[in-house]
């Protein structure tokens, strides 16, 4: 006896949306940032089927056992919130349009900093204002000092981007930082993330987040480790189906100022003191990555994860019309398992 209305047709939420891998597929539910995994003869149902009542459903999978499975599927679809029931054609209900118009020009400026370097400062914040800038990473990656800090947030103060995050090394602090008083500096500081420390601990600021984590996050490249890694957000599953996730509107200025495409990216674009950054911005060189998804993408093409995944690796070559990354991934989507040697969170 199903605990739903089955002579009524079956609808997904707009959103809600299933995205098939290799093993299984996942529903990603983008209203509340939270995914599940359904096996892939459930993803062929729902997307296959449009405007029938599981009774008519059931026709098509004559064997009882088949049956039974498909009445358990539906129940979880229903207990999850996946689906809704009505008799109004599919065509009547709203998709999300897969359009990902933003007004700003960088999405992720990341800034080393060594010392507050006045002159430097002035060439970037003018940029910044010319170039529009959506996020900002400040990188202090020599010993610093809460002067330091201050006067690097009280320069960037009146400025229009909307997110700052703050990246210091744990041996770094010369002092015992008040971070609360930093935060108060600038609210736009969400984040302030202390890497290279002894243990894992996150702690909720008045109005930001202090993370600290035992990666070293600057000198390592951001990897996949474990679902922790992963963000099920509409933003994140719209940029992912147009452009690649950690390269696209990606910009790395070095602590002497030039101008890269990413952290450890081998070739330099000019200094920030005497280019301009909207000119680099037009360089076909400078956003080869920006446009690579991870549908173009071997492995990744495969994986339920793709459009909730920041992964940083690097597309380094072409063959048959598919990228391949330059390291493998610790996730493998062929039999849904993590690599056993990957550091987590507890080691
Ligand atoms: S296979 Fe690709 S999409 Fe999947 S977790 Fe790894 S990097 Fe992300």
């Amino acid at each position: 006896m199903a605990n739903f209305p089955s002579n009524i047709p079956f609808h997904l939420f707009a959103s809600c949306i299933p995205v098939k891998g290799a093993n299984r597929s996942a529903i990603y539910d983008l209203q509340r940032n939270q995914f599940e995994y359904i096996p892939n003869p459930l993803y062929d149902i729902l997307t296959r089927f449009k405007n029938i009542t599981f009774i008519d459903l059931l026709d098509f999978f004559p064997f009882k056992n088949d049956q039974r499975v498909l009445l358990e599927y539906f129940e979880f679809l229903k207990n999850n919130e996946f689906i809704f029931f009505s008799k109004l054609n599919s065509a009547q209900f709203p998709k999300y349009s897969i359009s990902h118009e933003r007004p700003y020009n960088i999405s992720c400026l990341i800034l080393d900093i060594e010392n507050f370097h006045e002159t430097k400062f002035e060439a970037i914040k003018r940029q910044i204002l010319k170039a529009k800038v959506e996020f900002i990473i400040f990188r202090f990656i020599s010993p610093t000092t809460s002067i330091n800090i201050k006067n690097v947030l009280t320069f960037f103060n009146n400025i229009p981007t909307r997110i700052f995050q703050l990246f210091i090394e744990n041996k770094n602090f010369t002092e015992n930082l008040d971070f609360e008083n930093l935060i108060n500096l600038n609210e736009r500081v969400s984040v302030i993330v202390k890497y290279n420390c002894e243990k894992e601990l996150v702690q909720d600021l008045e109005k930001a987040t202090l993370i600290h984590t035992k990666r070293d996050i600057v000198n390592n490249k951001m990897n996949i480790n474990n679902i922790a890694d992963f963000n099920v957000n509409m933003n994140l599953f719209i940029e992912s189906q147009l452009y690649n996730s950690f390269y696209n509107k990606r910009v790395y200025i070095d602590s002497e100022g030039f101008i890269y495409r990413h952290e450890g990216d081998i070739m330099d674009f000019g200094n920030i003191i005497n280019v301009e950054l909207t000119n680099i911005l037009e360089n076909v060189e400078f956003k080869k990555y920006w446009h690579i998804t991870k549908d173009e993408i071997s492995v990744c093409k495969d994986c339920e994860y793709r459009y909730m995944c920041v992964d940083s690796s690097l597309p380094m070559s072409k063959t048959n019309n598919l990228w391949k990354l330059d390291r493998e991934c610790n996730y493998n989507p062929y039999n849904s398992e993590w690599k056993s040697a990957y550091p987590t969170e507890d080691n």
